[in-house]
């Protein structure tokens, strides 16, 4: 995911309100609602509200409080949606070869079904 971010993606569009979205969780750092084609029972995206397209640019290039505020909203969710048992998968697409179709940050939270090996 190289290259300036874009502020017609579907992910920025969600958070200005131009495109509805199932809402999960929200804070000063963070978004959460459901994935549009769910992979699981439980699918939720969780994304910074700032524009980032990669973890590498989120990393090199936001505030260190915009970085725990967004990790620690993750752990949030998942607490909130009750899935540390059975379990749950976070999973962070980057770049080409792991087909990141949206080029805004999103952490994937699969849960509600076991969800086999890592790699496919
Ligand atoms: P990626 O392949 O980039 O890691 O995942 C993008 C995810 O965004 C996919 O799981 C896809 O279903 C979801 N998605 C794409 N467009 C929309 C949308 O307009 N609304 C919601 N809620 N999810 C979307």
């Amino acid at each position: 995911a190289k290259g300036p971010y874009d502020d017609e993606n579907v992910f920025a569009k969600i958070l200005r309100g131009e495109i509805p979205s199932t809402e999960v969780y929200s804070d000063e750092h963070a978004y959460a609602f459901v994935d549009i084609n769910p992979q699981a029972p439980t699918h939720v995206l969780v994304i910074p509200r700032g524009r980032y397209r990669s973890w590498v640019d989120f990393t090199e290039s936001a505030e260190d409080a915009e970085i725990a505020g967004f990790i620690r909203a993750v752990g949030k969710v998942a607490k909130s949606l009750d899935v540390e048992d059975p379990g749950y998968r976070l999973l962070v697409n980057s770049g080409r070869h792991a087909h990141q179709m949206v080029p805004h940050l999103h952490v994937h939270l699969f849960a509600g079904r076991p969800l086999g090996p890592m790699l496919s």
